[in-house]
């Protein structure tokens, strides 16, 4: 494991990435979470994974996610509180795409407080909706291991082949120009309002999500070390 990527000191807290679909929140939240050992929670990997296994949850979430829409919030929180039970959340986690909602917010909070954790420390992905395009609909992410790409900006060595684990890339079915349209008008009305609701209770940090992947890795490093300092 390269040095930069051992685990360091626990983190005891909750980390959000919040951003609109393609700011970099899945390429920056397994960095974060390698580098303090602990979970990366993508609410949209636990939803695909229902989807590929059937389950009712997944029979039910596949044709709202077809179309861009947010599956309801009773769905996502009964699989958040019963991911975060697990025992190796015990040290905080990272999330990615949860919450999205105010409802999600809230309740994330009362959940936090359960487990005797802090309020969540956010990460506010900044970007504007014309970078988002090329950005999904070049995504590609490795069957196996989860890794992303971009075809245009990111690409693997081999066309088609993940260069860590030789797992094949696929793209997602709602990384299409058609669906990307709703799904950022999802985040304007639903998830846009959480910047505020963070940024009141003083536990946000804007990052400039333009940056290439290393820049932003430093921008968010800096901040999480700025809060681990701080308390
Ligand atoms: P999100 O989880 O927010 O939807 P991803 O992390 O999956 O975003 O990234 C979306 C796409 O943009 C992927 O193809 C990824 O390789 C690419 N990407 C991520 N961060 C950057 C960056 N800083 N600069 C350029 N491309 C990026
Ligand atoms: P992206 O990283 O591109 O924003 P995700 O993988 O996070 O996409 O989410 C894909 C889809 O899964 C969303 O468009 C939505 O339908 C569903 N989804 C994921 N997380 C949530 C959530 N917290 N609440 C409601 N729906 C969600």
């Amino acid at each position: 494991m390269a040095l930069e990527e051992r685990p360091v000191e626990k983190l005891d807290r909750a980390v959000i990435f919040l951003g609109p679909p393609g700011s970099g929140k899945g390429t920056q939240a397994k960095v974060l979470a390698a580098r303090y050992g602990i979970p990366h929670l993508s609410t949209g990997d636990m939803l695909r994974e229902h989807i590929s296994k059937g389950t009712p949850l997944g029979l039910k979430a596949k044709p709202i996610m077809a179309r861009g829409d947010l599956v309801p919030d009773s769905l996502v929180l009964k699989m958040v509180a019963d991911r975060i039970d697990r025992e190796d959340c015990y040290h905080g986690f990272v999330f990615d795409g949860f919450p999205r909602t105010v409802t999600q917010a809230k309740y994330l909070g009362e959940l936090l407080k359960q487990h005797g954790l802090n309020q969540p420390f956010v990460i506010h992905m900044v970007i504007g909706r014309s970078a988002l395009l090329k950005r999904l609909t070049g995504r590609r992410t490795c069957r196996v291991g989860g890794e992303i790409y971009n075809i245009y900006d990111r690409p693997p060595k081999v066309e088609g082949v993940c260069d860590k684990d030789g797992g094949e890339l696929v793209q997602r079915p709602d990384d299409t120009e058609e669906v990307v349209a709703p799904r950022l008008h999802a985040y304007e009305k639903q998830t846009a309002p959480l910047v505020s609701f963070y940024r009141r209770l003083n536990s946000l940090d804007d990052i400039d999500a333009t940056k290439s992947v290393e820049e932003v890795q430093q921008q968010v490093a800096d901040s999480v070390e700025r809060i681990r300092g701080a308390r």
